[in-house]
């Protein structure tokens, strides 16, 4: 376990990634994904580096979800109804 969140860690800390990649670059599930992020932000912290979530956005009107704080993709845009929502990005710095 130990191992999966230092490589997450790793590949945060070069750049924003979203679920997806993170999964794919891992090997692990996409659902797998949010609980070690969960954990990794909270770690992130106490080892004085800051996790950075960026934000959702719709690709149909461009609608920002700033402030959602969840790790999760939300379902639908709130404003267009659309359900083209972007994944959000995380990153360490
Ligand atoms: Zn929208």
């Amino acid at each position: 376990m130990e191992t999966i969140r230092q490589r997450i860690i790793a590949c945060l800390s070069k750049g924003p990634m979203n679920s997806i990649d993170i999964s794919q670059e891992i090997g692990i599930m996409e659902k797998e994904v949010f609980d070690h992020i969960a954990h990794i932000a909270q770690s992130a912290q106490r080892q004085g580096k800051r996790f950075v979530i960026h934000p959702s956005k719709c690709l149909k009107c461009g609608y920002v979800f700033e402030d959602r704080k969840r790790l999760t993709r939300p379902g639908r845009c709130p404003k267009c109804k659309g359900t083209y929502v972007q994944r959000p990005e995380y990153e360490i710095c």
